[in-house]
């Protein structure tokens, strides 16, 4: 395999990646940018009602196609309420657990483009006043956005824009260490995104044909089930998502090696591609581990949910802290390109 990781690349791509705000139904933005290197990398592509992109090359064989997706949406709020107190009642956008974000900046996007600046605490936070404010839930209740602005009441914070239903980002706080660390909320799943991006300008750069037509599915609303579930190719066959491998006790996924997903939450992916990636990685000499995600859903599990016909897998870098401050090494980004490398150019079993 005559494949070279360009690690730097990658990296500024990512960082680029999740500083762009995107929560689930507001990802415009990061859309139009990815439209933007979809076409400097000249290859042919069409936006879906929804948003989400399918950039397509095509291969020897046309009757057999190939699909590969990844998620430029992410975690976030609305705002669910604008209090007395001029600070912000807040809803989530996606699965996470309120602690996860407690402390974190924030910015709110109103209705006429306003970026105003804020962040999410616990309403009890100063240690002062609230005796037993660590005993408190973190919940929708007690969390609240203290807005960077001189408000005092609701009709202040009105005044600047702000209304029920304006989202809400969160500071992904990106930063590489000389470790080969990247901390960043986000790499859920912007992580893979830059992969993917990565991936086409190597086809497209080293103009080798590919065996088969092979789709790639940027799609926008994955944190909230329904991504990549439309739209699919007719003469799709293998339907692959890559998005991050689940961490934690009892996983085998790390942050050093690609994650191959056997079973998730909406059952087993399908056992002969699955078995394909594993074979894939023997032979090239990539470092993998088959896990299982006790709590987790892709876009393809959404994908064959919805009906299409397509043998599908699952693949990833592993992250750490999911949906939280998350954290990857970039060995798990190169064996996570490696294998994409390799599968695109294999036959179809
Ligand atoms: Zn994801």
């Amino acid at each position: 395999m005559t494949y070279t990781f360009h690690a730097k690349e990658t990296v500024s791509l990512l960082k680029q990646l999740v500083e762009i705000p995107s929560p689930s139904g507001f990802t415009k933005e990061i859309m139009d940018f990815m439209e933007n290197i979809l076409k400097q990398l000249q290859v042919d592509y069409i936006r879906t009602n929804k948003g989400a992109l399918i950039a397509t090359i095509k291969g020897a064989d046309e009757t057999k196609h190939r699909l590969l997706t990844a998620h430029t949406d992410t975690l976030g709020a609305m705002v669910k309420e604008v209090k007395g107190s001029g600070r912000l009642k807040l809803t989530m956008v996606g699965g996470f657990n309120w602690n996860a974000v407690e402390g974190e900046y924030c910015t709110i996007h109103t209705a006429d483009g306003k970026k105003i600046r804020g962040t999410i605490l616990m309403h009890q936070t100063t240690v002062h006043v609230y005796k037993n404010a660590s005993g408190l839930p973190r919940d929708e209740q007690n969390i609240e956005v203290r807005i960077d602005e001189k408000v005092l009441t609701a009709e202040d914070t009105r005044k600047l824009g702000v209304e029920v239903g304006d989202f809400v980002s969160f500071d992904p706080r990106f930063e590489e260490t000389e470790t080969g660390f990247i901390k960043s909320r986000h790499l859920d799943d912007k992580a893979s995104t830059a992969l993917l991006l990565q991936l086409i300008k190597i086809i497209q750069d080293t103009k080798v044909t590919l065996p088969h037509t092979t789709h790639f599915y940027i799609s926008n609303n994955e944190e909230i089930g329904y991504g990549g579930n439309s739209n699919v190719p007719a003469e799709t066959v293998e339907y692959l998502a890559v998005d991050m491998g689940a961490i934690g006790d009892g996983q085998s996924s790390d942050e050093y090696t690609v994650s191959i997903c056997a079973k998730d939450s909406s059952g087993p992916y399908h056992y002969e591609l699955t078995r394909q990636l594993v074979e894939l990685a023997k032979k090239e000499n990539i470092d993998y581990k088959l896990d299982i995600y006790p709590y987790y859903g892709s876009d393809a599990s959404a994908a064959i949910r919805a009906g299409y016909d397509v043998k599908h897998a699952l693949l990833g870098p592993g992250i750490e802290a999911s949906h939280a401050y998350e954290r990857t090494h970039i060995d798990s980004l190169e064996n996570t390109a490696k294998l994409l490398y390799s599968y695109v150019f294999a036959k179809m079993s």
